[in-house]
C-alpha cells in the first residue's frame, strides 16, 4: 500500500509511483492576492475608563484593577 500522497499511475507498459500533490492552476492575480492580505492587519485593543475605578480597562471584561463588572464584585482583589 502506498504512502500518503503517493499514487500508482497506470501507464501502459509500466507501473510507476509518483508523490502527488496538489498544484494551483494559476498564477493568484495581484488584485486577488492583495484582496486576500486585506483582512490580515491587526488594530490595538480598544480601552474604556473603569466606571468604578477609573482605571483603563477593555470594554467588556472584569476590570482587573478593582475587579467588578455591571456593578457586581466578580473578582477578589489581591492588594
Ligand atoms: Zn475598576
Amino acid at each position: 500500500m502506498p504512502a500518503d500522497g503517493v499514487k500508482t499511475l497506470d501507464f501502459p507498459h509500466r507501473l510507476i509511483e509518483r508523490q502527488i500533490m496538489a498544484v494551483p492552476k494559476r498564477k493568484t492575480s495581484r488584485a486577488r492576492r492583495d484582496a486576500r492580505r486585506s483582512t490580515h492587519a491587526g488594530s490595538a485593543p480598544s480601552v474604556v475608563e473603569c466606571p468604578y475605578c477609573h482605571s483603563p480597562k477593555i470594554p467588556h471584561r472584569v476590570c482587573p484593577n478593582c475587579g467588578m463588572y455591571k456593578g457586581r464584585q466578580v473578582l477578589e482583589v489581591e492588594e
